[in-house]
Parts: structure tokens; sequence; C-alpha cells
């Protein structure tokens, strides 16, 4: 049976994702821990295991989290000039407020992506054609 590929609405599996529900049935819980994928969604069984994020939501979350807290580095220090103390104890705890969360819904946002666009074995295949498993090398004797 072949499916299209564009039949999965990526922007839905993403928001999905980003409310760490599953991309398919936006049901079952996306993440058994803090960021460790399910590998399977407890609703549906769709297999959620072939995700491969890797640090891709953490550059992501970087990226967001640097623009929002420079901006505001730079709004406050041009308006009112605190001093470093106080430009430290206001923006180290934002900057980790935000960053632990946004990286659980940007994992789940990719996670999504991925499932939509049929990457890494979400082509309901089993397989990751793209990126296959090398054969073990055997020694010459
Ligand atoms: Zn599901």
């Amino acid at each position: 049976m072949n499916e299209p590929a564009n039949d999965r609405d990526y922007v839905q599996s993403m928001m999905r994702g980003a409310l760490c529900r599953c991309p398919a049935c936006g049901e079952g819980k996306l993440f058994r821990k803090f960021l460790k994928v399910a590998d399977e969604c407890p609703s549906c069984g769709e297999e959620l295991h072939h995700q491969r994020a890797d640090d891709f939501p953490a550059y992501l979350v970087m990226f967001i989290v640097g623009h929002i807290v420079v901006s505001l580095i730079l709004a406050v220090e041009i308006a009112y000039k605190p001093s470093y103390l106080i430009h430290a104890l206001m923006w180290g705890p934002l900057t980790l407020a935000l960053t632990l969360a946004l990286l659980q819904p940007v994992k789940g946002a990719i996670v999504g992506l991925q499932w939509a666009l049929r990457m890494h074995g979400f082509d309901g295949k089993g397989g990751d054609e793209l990126d296959p498993v090398p054969a073990p090398a055997t020694p010459a004797q």
C-alpha cells in the first residue's frame, strides 16, 4: 500500500508534539520522562521510537531564549542601567526557566515534524533507508 507522502498535516503534528501529545492521534503522552520520548503512543500505539531529534531541540531553544533574554538585557540596560548584580539576579533565573519551559515543547514539535515528514522510519516501513546502520566490519583473513 503506497500512501501519499504529504497526507500528514505537519502543522497539526507539530502542534500536537508541542503540547507533548502523540503527533498521530493527539491523545497519548509523547514523553515518558522529561525528554525521553515514549517508544509508542499509549493511546493509538503509533511507534514513536523512530524519532531522532538529537541536539536540534537544544539548538532551537538556545536560539529562541538567547534572542528573548539578550533583547531584554539590552532594553533594561538602556532604560534603567541597573548594576551587574541586578542583571545577574534577573537574567540567570529567567534564562534557566525559559530553557526548561521550552525544551519539552520544542522537542515535541520536532518529533511531530519528523513524524509528519515520515523521517527516520516514521514511514511505516519500520526501517530507515536514508541512514542505514552499516554492517559490522569483518576482519580480513
Ligand atoms: Zn497516538
